[in-house]
């Protein structure tokens, strides 16, 4: 399975939140598909349309990650 990266800082990790603003870290898979990096954490409640890089300041949907380290001019 392979991970989608930030289209700005590259790393693999991502958090999502839900209505109590409380934080779950995930991975976006190449199907665009936002899996918890915990297997035993659920996403029940959260907001998978939106998307918060770990390692910057990138918000997005899973899809605008489209291809990685393809980078977009
Ligand atoms: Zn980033």
């Amino acid at each position: 399975m392979k991970k989608m990266s930030c289209p700005q800082c590259e790393i693999h990790r991502f958090f999502v939140k839900n209505e109590k603003n409380e934080q779950l870290l995930v991975n976006v898979t190449d199907n665009y598909e936002v899996v918890p990096v915990k297997p035993e954490d659920s996403l029940d409640g959260f907001d998978l349309s939106m998307l918060y890089c770990l390692g910057c300041s990138w918000t997005g949907s899973p899809q605008s990650l489209r291809g990685g380290n393809k980078k977009r001019y």
